[in-house]
């Protein structure tokens, strides 16, 4: 079990590396950790390439602050995803640029918005679910994930961004940047004629990998 220093420790050094390469720009995104005893969080208003350990919130098993600045807003995102995924450890809430280009995208299929294009994707990511619009913060969007029944491991928020969840906060990051390099490369490919892996491929690869 690693400890919660260790833990803090891990989200600063991540949350700054998401920064520096442009993940996140300005105080968007925000990045939960499971505890034993409840969940470490990103404060709110505060730049993931600034995080001071010791200042990131603590909250208990409820989701009651209990320790350190004030949580992020999207607070609700973060448990719903933690509550409805048992086997997740880490949940990253991104405004990426090209996940979020298609979370606005209006004719993207909602239940499978993230196509198989390449091996990493369904490896890392699985399918994508495009939830509609609600503002940020509100409550309803927690409501909307707990509805999904832990059956997607990342989801797009509509015309907001992506959260992704993974059995470690650095599998959760890795995963969160393949979303983000494949919806570039979708909106790139826009237009032309895509060739996408089979269904077949998909089941071998999750035979072979499961979700890594
Ligand atoms: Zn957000």
């Amino acid at each position: 079990m690693i400890d919660e220093r260790t833990t803090r420790l891990e989200m600063s050094r991540l949350c700054k590396s998401l920064f520096d390469r442009g993940f996140s720009v300005g105080t968007a995104g925000n990045v939960s950790v499971r505890l034993p005893d409840g969940m470490l969080m990103t404060p709110t208003n505060v730049r993931l390439g600034d995080l001071e350990p010791e200042r990131i919130s603590k909250l208990d098993a409820n989701g009651t602050h209990v320790g350190g600045d004030a949580p992020t807003k999207e607070v609700f995102l973060h448990q719903a995803m933690l509550d409805t995924l048992p086997e997740a450890g880490a949940v990253v809430h991104l405004h990426s640029t090209w996940a979020t280009a298609l979370s606005c995208l209006s004719d993207t299929n909602t239940d499978d918005c993230v196509p198989p294009l390449t091996p990493y994707v369904v490896m890392r990511v699985g399918p994508v679910k495009l939830l509609p619009y609600v503002k940020p913060g509100d409550p309803r969007m927690g409501d909307m994930i707990r509805a999904l029944n832990g059956q997607f491991s990342a989801v797009l928020l509509g015309n907001h961004g992506p959260v992704v969840a993974g059995k470690t906060l650095a599998s959760a990051v890795a995963a969160a940047e393949e979303l983000e390099e494949t919806c570039k490369l979708l909106i790139a490919l826009r237009g032309l004629p895509m060739r996408m892996l089979s269904s077949d491929n998909v089941a071998e690869l999750n035979a072979t990998f499961g979700r890594i």
